[in-house]
């Protein structure tokens, strides 16, 4: 169902709260040395990404029912997102999104979409290995990919050489 007047203020305040969030754990992680692969590629708008959001959730989350519970209970109410089952290894809750129209593969709230939403795939790019989703338009790049690029178009290889490692490394 569209967000009315009152769930778009309510999330437009949780998104204020992801954003700082996310700049501050982002920005803690650069300094802490952490490379983060690049963003390449662009959305295609295929939506794959709608059709089971996901949250990896912190250990008091998890463990914690009262947290769990409120955590749950915000999700649907304010974000949309009804629980379908649980990932237990990796403390992710997934979910369906009740604002995803299947048949037209649109969102009716995409003004006030959630901010893990406007962020996606960014997160992946922490990953050792980002895989995205089958079908995304995005990819990730090794953080030095022009400098290894460079290297390796002066190193004598064979242009299929050349070109597997550029795959196997994520320099393209
Ligand atoms: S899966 Fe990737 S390409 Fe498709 S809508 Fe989501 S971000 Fe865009
Ligand atoms: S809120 Fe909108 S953008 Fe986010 S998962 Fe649901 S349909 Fe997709």
């Amino acid at each position: 169902m569209r967000d009315g007047a009152g769930r778009r203020a309510l999330k437009r305040i949780a998104l204020w709260n992801f954003s700082l969030g996310l700049l501050l754990t982002r920005g803690l992680r650069r300094l802490r040395g952490e490379r983060a692969f690049r963003l390449g590629g662009d959305c295609r708008r295929c939506a794959a990404c709608c059709e089971a959001p996901a949250v990896q959730v912190g250990v008091l989350v998890w463990f914690v029912p009262t947290l769990r519970r409120l955590f749950l209970w915000w999700q649907e109410r304010v974000n949309g997102f009804r629980l379908t089952h649980e990932l237990l290894q990796q403390r992710v809750f997934v979910f369906e999104c009740t604002h995803f129209d299947r048949a037209t593969r649109a969102c009716d709230s995409y003004e006030s979409r959630p901010g893990m939403c406007r962020d996606y795939p960014r997160l992946l790019l922490f990953q050792a290995n980002p895989e995205f989703l089958p079908g995304c338009g995005y990819r990730a790049l090794a953080p030095n990919a022009a400098l290894l690029r460079d290297a390796l178009r002066r190193a004598e290889l064979s242009g299929a050489k050349r070109d597997k490692l550029e795959k196997d490394l994520q320099l393209d």
